[in-house]
């Protein structure tokens, strides 16, 4: 029965996550990612985060439907709930499902330590799409907890019992063995998961250099990690440059395609810039979606916040599509795009000049529209 809902939900959230980049294609005037805070409370101390207090408050249910309510009406497509550690929200449950309520897709970050079969029941009841948690080494040290030797359990307990897709990220540079990194991928391979790579940061989201041999395992580990599309295109775009410690130049669309609400429900570029711009979630409209998606941005050449690069990729893929294939795909890297992109890429970029392909592109656009009017 797990395997079955696996299977459906796999399918319908690969269809939910087509529309969302639909959207963003369609429209840049709407948040595609908006990622919460519902608890900054954590019961992990790791000592690199500066994401965390060991005190604080759950934010209110009514004060979170509030918020999630004013993202759906902002157009928000993807809400992720992270911390501190949001498992520790009495009411989280209740919170994905008004994400699920109003249209947007549903995704945690989380340190994983208080998943039982249970809670990972109650996650799928209530609609939960994607779970993630990053790995930080094998066995537990001064450094962080996040370890394969505590979590593993858990793991085991996900790919049993979890509707939802699992994704398992590895962290360069957050231990001092960095070869961890490799089984920790290995492990999430081997039990069916989506596994990709994180780079650590500072506190104000920049790059901390890797060393030559987290550049080696990073290597290694990037034939391990899921080869999709978006990862192949993210690596060559963004990561091939961090892990030698060199700038990327694009245009960071944080406070625009991407909020950070912090738990006092303040709009930030993200979780390492915070107070700028500081303003309240029930006040921020369109037209601070509009100005910040201007906006220059001089930490991005040395950023490391992969899920701002990710939102800021399609809209350089909006804006112009065939350069940023290009980009995304080099020539000589040994990745290409797959069939079905080339063959999109060939119906719809086509060169001015090519009569043929206009009117297949412009037959097979009217049946799209006309499709999706049957459908109402
Ligand atoms: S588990 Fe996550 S939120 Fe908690 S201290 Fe570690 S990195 Fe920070
Ligand atoms: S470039 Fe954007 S995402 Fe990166 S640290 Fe700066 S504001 Fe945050």
């Amino acid at each position: 029965m797990v395997r079955i809902g696996r299977q459906l939900h796999a399918a319908t959230f690969k269809l939910r996550q087509a529309r969302v980049v639909a959207r963003a294609m369609k429209s840049r005037y709407h948040p595609i990612l908006a990622q919460i805070v519902p608890m900054r409370r954590c019961n992990l101390t790791c000592s690199y985060c500066s994401e965390f207090d060991d005190t604080s408050k759950p934010v209110p249910l009514e004060t979170m439907l509030r918020r999630i309510d004013r993202l759906a009406d902002l157009g928000t497509t993807v809400i992720t709930i992270s911390g501190g550690e949001p498992l520790l929200h009495p009411q989280l449950e209740r919170i994905i499902r008004e994400i699920r309520r109003r249209g947007s897709i549903a995704t945690l970050i989380s340190n994983g330590y208080l998943l039982t079969p249970a809670r990972i029941q109650s996650l799928n009841d209530a609609g939960l799409d994607q779970l993630q948690i990053s790995i930080d080494n094998v066995q537990p040290d001064s450094v962080s907890k996040k370890s394969l030797k505590v979590l593993d359990k858990k793991l085991e307990w996900l790919a049993d019992y979890a509707a939802f897709e699992v994704n398992i990220n590895s962290v360069m540079g957050t231990s001092a063995r960095p070869e961890d990194a490799l089984v920790v991928a290995r492990r999430g391979r081997e039990l069916r998961f989506e596994t990709t790579i994180g780079i650590v940061h500072d506190n104000q989201g920049q790059l901390r250099p890797l060393s030559e041999l987290e550049c080696r395992i990073y290597q290694e580990l990037s034939k391990i990690a899921s080869r999709s599309f978006a990862s192949f295109a993210y690596y060559n775009q963004f990561q091939k440059n961090l892990i030698l410690a060199k700038p990327n130049h694009w245009s960071c669309r944080a406070g625009s395609r991407y909020l950070y609400i912090c738990e006092y429900g303040l709009v930030h570029y993200c979780s390492q810039q915070r107070g700028h711009p500081g303003i309240p979630l029930e006040q921020y409209s369109t037209k601070n979606l509009e100005h910040e998606y201007r906006t220059e941005k001089s930490c991005a050449p040395l950023c490391t916040i992969s899920c701002v690069h990710q939102v800021s990729m399609l809209d350089q893929f909006r804006e112009k599509p065939r350069e940023s294939l290009q980009s995304f795909f080099p020539r000589g890297s040994g990745h290409v795009p797959p069939a079905v992109v080339r063959a999109l890429a060939w119906l719809f970029l086509p060169p001015e000049e090519s009569t043929p392909r206009k009117l297949i592109t412009q037959a097979l656009t009217r049946a799209a529209l006309w499709s999706m009017k049957l459908q109402g």
